[in-house]
């Protein structure tokens, strides 16, 4: 069998919190437990999570975890022109168009998706005529779109596997719409840059969030244009605080900084994560290398529910 390759991918926008950890746990220890290798990237295209303090602090965390990386950290900031590469490829089969839909534009003409408040683009700018285009260019610099095949298309219904959550499958014109490619301020979007980053540095399987579940048929789609190998996906349950909201940023006390400045003991952190994934009990206090000893898609399947983590933690 091939050697996995997977990756961990955060976003350096502030300090690591418990579930950039579990999905880091995870991916570490799903490609450790097959032998496999683990690649670190750093999610920097916004000018904003461009910050190197909290990519060294991130580092620093993951090592203090317990986690390391064969290769990496590969800075999307450094690989602009890569992008523009793959973006060209795109333009050049006439997939894309410019769209010049402000944010209120987009919440008034658009249809909220059922289960993750994004929105379904209506292909608002899909039609313009090239005198408009000039005209509207004048005015404001555009965004990039990728065209989705129509409702009736058979490429354009998208179906994967997932290791965790199982069979998915999405009409793309009915539930997501012609998706961003490149902001209007030429940022490459994250839906594109992370299959270029995916593809060409040999990942064969991804383990995420499951906040990511709804992306990855369009991650899929643009495999397919770009004639990339679509690797396998994993979903892993979300971390959520009591109320049922996702752990962000905001959650400072279960940041790595608070919990490491608390002096919490990464083995009780790591024995936590492993619990939440179903491989622990919540007590037990583990190291990584554990984790990927006893680690299984299994217990991941059976309790799927997002995991309030903290009563978990109950301190
Ligand atoms: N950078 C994303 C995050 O921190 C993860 C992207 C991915 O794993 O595909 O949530």
């Amino acid at each position: 069998m091939d050697t996995v390759i997977g990756r961990f991918a955060p976003s350096p926008s502030g300090r690591m919190h418990l579930g950039n950890a579990f999905s880091a746990l995870m991916a570490w220890a799903a490609a450790r437990s097959a032998d496999g290798k683990i690649i670190l990237r750093i999610e920097d295209l916004d000018p904003r999570a461009q910050d190197p303090h909290n990519a060294s602090l991130l580092m620093d965390d993951l090592h203090w975890l317990g986690l390391d990386w064969d290769e990496g950290p590969i800075f999307q900031s450094q690989r602009q022109e890569i992008y523009l590469d793959a973006l060209a490829q795109l333009q050049s089969k006439d997939l894309l168009y410019p769209c010049f839909c402000s944010r209120a534009d987009l919440h008034a003409a658009t249809a909220p998706h059922a289960s993750d408040g994004t929105y379904v683009y209506k292909g608002t700018c899909r039609n313009l005529s090239q005198n408009e285009v000039a005209q509207r260019l004048l005015e404001k610099a555009p965004a990039m779109r990728l065209k989705v095949p129509d409702a009736h298309d058979p490429s354009g219904t998208i179906s994967f596997t997932d290791l965790v959550y199982g069979f998915q499958q999405e009409n793309l014109s009915i539930d997501c719409g012609d998706f961003l490619v490149q902001r209007s301020d030429h940022i490459i979007a994250y839906q594109l840059a992370v299959v270029v980053d995916d593809a060409l540095t040999g990942v064969t399987q991804v383990v995420r969030g499951a906040d990511l579940l709804l992306s990855t048929p369009r991650q899929i789609y643009l495999q397919r244009l770009l004639a990339y190998p679509t690797p396998a996906y994993a979903h892993i349950p979300l971390l959520v605080s009591a109320d049922g909201r996702r752990l962000s940023k905001r959650d400072k006390d279960l940041d790595l900084g608070t919990l490491r400045a608390c002096g919490i003991p990464a083995e009780r952190i790591i024995g936590l994560l492993a619990a939440a994934a179903g491989l622990a009990n919540p007590r037990e206090r583990l190291f990584a290398d554990n984790v990927a000893e006893r680690f299984a898609w299994e217990p991941l399947r059976k309790h799927r529910a997002n995991v309030n983590i903290r009563d978990a933690f109950a301190f």
